[in-house]
């Protein structure tokens, strides 16, 4: 049976040191650090998602806010209050929650938040530093997986790496993050022919595509770490990853369950993203 990963635990970890960090820091400073989140619209998930965030800027000691904005808000409007946050000192990490709504570009929108709150690290520019091995900023879901199995002593160097999925937000930078660690890497996406032909070659399989129980049992190598990103719903409406997690935990070496697996260390990242972005303003780590 496959070792659980598990991601509350780690989170928890990493966020205690975090508040270790945010309390210095007011004690220096005279505030928190501070996170402040648009969201456009009442896409539920997106409720969800943000809440969780503020939650945790709670439990780490940092103040929050959220902004939003009506549904058919116009991109003026949103890059107007992007440029009131941008200009605010009392705000390190700023982020757009996505997805917007369709008539806003969501490039451009997120490229107008300024780079040194960039606490999502969606900008085009931080995408360009990951492609240069510079991992000062990182987006949270990919950085979350390797600190994850940095705690599980899993060194992807020398190991067959497959991440399924090409999103400019997981599957890109998760490909370039191992590679960086000297992994051998490959992309799969729709496209490729035989997806369990690819996958049974990993030694570290991570999924990032949003579909229920598309990685089954007989396509993953026996001992593989294996990476659930997807967030999905069952035919019950339970939450559940990319992995058919019964099947594929029995012969796998490691697995990380949905839910308590990446999602807490995702925004356990977004933590540590706001968190350096004030330290760096501050001058303290460049
Ligand atoms: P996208 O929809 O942007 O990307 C999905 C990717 O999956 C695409 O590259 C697509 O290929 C690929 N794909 C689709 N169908 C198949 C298939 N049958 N075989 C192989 N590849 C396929 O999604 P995201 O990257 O934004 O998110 C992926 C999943 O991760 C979602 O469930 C999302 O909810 C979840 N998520 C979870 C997070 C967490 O914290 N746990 C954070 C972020 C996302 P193509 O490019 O060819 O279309």
């Amino acid at each position: 049976m496959a070792q659980i990963i598990d991601g509350k635990l780690v989170s928890s970890e990493i966020r205690a040191q975090i508040k270790i960090k945010a309390a210095a820091f007011e004690e220096k400073y005279d505030r928190k650090p501070g996170l402040a989140v648009i969201r456009v619209g009442e896409d539920p998930a997106s409720v969800v998602y943000v809440r969780n965030k503020m939650k945790a800027c709670d439990e780490v000691g940092f103040v929050s806010a959220t902004y939003v904005l009506p549904e058919n808000a116009t991109e003026a409007e949103v890059l107007e209050k992007i440029d009131e946050l941008n200009n605010d000192p009392t705000v390190d990490g700023l982020l757009v929650q996505l997805p917007l709504p369709k008539h806003l570009d969501e490039k451009s929108i997120v490229s107008a938040v300024a780079e040194s709150k960039d606490a999502d690290a969606f900008h085009t520019l931080d995408a360009g530093r990951l492609k240069l091995n510079d991992d000062s900023i990182l987006p949270c879901t990919p950085a979350g997986i390797m600190a994850m199995l940095k705690r599980y002593g899993i060194n992807p160097a020398g190991k067959e790496c497959v991440v399924v999925g090409r999103s400019d937000i997981v599957g890109r930078p998760m490909a370039a993050l191992l590679l960086a660690a000297d992994g051998t890497v490959t992309i799969a996406h729709s496209r490729t022919p035989d997806l369990g032909a690819v996958t049974r070659r990993a030694d570290i399989l991570v999924s990032a595509v949003g579909r229920a129980a598309l990685i089954k049992k007989d396509m993953v190598k026996p001992g593989a770490v294996v990476i659930d990103v997807g967030m999905n719903r069952n035919s019950e409406g339970k939450l559940c990853g990319d992995v058919d997690f019964e099947g594929v935990s029995e012969l796998a070496g490691f697995i990380t369950p949905v839910p308590g697996g990446v999602g807490p260390m995702t925004v356990t990242m977004l933590m540590n993203n706001t968190m350096n972005a004030a330290l760096r303003a501050k001058g303290e780590i460049k």
